[in-house]
C-alpha cells in the first residue's frame, strides 16, 4: 500500500450534510422541469424519474435516460436557495488548513462549476484550498461513471492507491472510485463497500492517520533494508 497523498472530495452531502428539507426542495424542482418538459403532470413526471433513478443511481444519468438535457439537474440544483439549509463551517475549514493541510484535495463532484463555488463560498471555504477541480463542466459522463476520477488521475499522475474518494454516496462516490484502485471513505454513516466509513466528515483525518501508521512499519522495513544494500 502506498502513501495516500490526494484526496478526492465530492461536494454535496459531504462537505456538509444533506438536510432532507434541501434534498426535498431540490427534488421538487427537478420534477417540476421534468413535467414541464416533457409535458406531463408533476407526479407522473415524479414517478418517472423515481423508476429510473432506482435503477441507474445518479441524476444526471436519470435525466439523460429520459431525453431531457443533464443542464436540468443543475438548473434545478442552483435554483434552490442554499443559504437557507448551508452554514458556513469554520471547523470544516480547519480540519482542511490544519489536519489534512498536507495533502492534495481536488473536488470531484457532479455539479456544476457555479453552483460547486457558490456551495464553498457558503461554507466559507476558500477555492485556493482545491488544486484541482472536477465539475460536470468538465466531463462528458458523471459519476457513477468512471470517468471524473479518470481525469483526477490524470490531473495527479499519481498511483490510484494513493487517491482517497471520501463521499456519501456508495453508487456515486465509492464504487466507481473502487474500480479504478482508489481507495474509498464514506461519510455521515455506515457504508459496507467503503474502505472506511466515519460518522462526520471530522472523522476523515483520524481515518488517514491510521493508514497512515499502518504504511509506516512497512516503509521503515524498506528504508532499512535499502540501507542495508
Ligand atoms: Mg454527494
Amino acid at each position: 500500500m502506498s502513501q495516500v497523498k490526494h484526496l478526492l472530495w465530492d461536494i454535496d452531502g459531504t462537505l456538509y450534510r444533506s438536510t432532507p428539507k434541501l434534498v426535498e426542495a431540490i427534488y421538487r424542482e427537478t420534477y417540476s422541469r421534468i413535467s414541464s418538459r416533457l409535458k406531463i403532470p408533476y407526479e407522473e413526471a415524479r414517478k418517472r424519474f423515481v423508476t429510473i433513478y432506482s435503477e441507474l443511481g445518479g441524476a444526471t444519468a436519470t435525466i439523460l435516460k429520459l431525453g431531457l438535457s443533464r443542464e436540468l439537474i443543475q438548473e434545478a440544483v442552483e435554483s434552490v436557495d442554499k443559504t437557507r439549509y448551508i452554514k458556513p463551517d469554520p471547523r470544516l475549514r480547519e480540519m482542511f488548513e490544519v489536519r489534512l493541510r498536507e495533502y492534495r484535495h481536488i473536488i470531484v463532484t457532479n455539479t456544476s462549476k457555479r453552483g460547486t463555488f457558490r456551495t464553498l463560498e457558503i461554507l466559507n471555504l476558500p477555492q485556493e484550498i482545491f488544486q484541482g477541480i472536477i465539475t460536470a463542466d468538465d466531463v462528458h459522463r458523471s459519476k457513477p461513471d468512471t470517468e471524473p476520477f479518470e481525469k483526477a488521475l490524470e490531473m495527479t499522475r499519481g498511483f490510484a492507491d494513493q487517491h482517497v474518494s471520501i463521499g456519501d454516496r456508495d453508487k456515486v462516490d465509492i464504487l466507481p472510485a473502487k474500480k479504478l484502485g482508489i481507495r474509498t471513505i464514506f461519510v455521515w454513516g455506515i457504508s459496507k463497500l467503503a474502505d472506511a466509513s466515519v460518522a462526520t466528515v471530522y472523522g476523515v483525518p483520524r481515518i488517514l492517520d491510521s493508514w497512515r501508521r499502518q504504511s509506516e512499519p512497512r516503509k521503515k522495513l524498506l528504508d532499512a533494508h535499502r540501507s542495508f544494500m
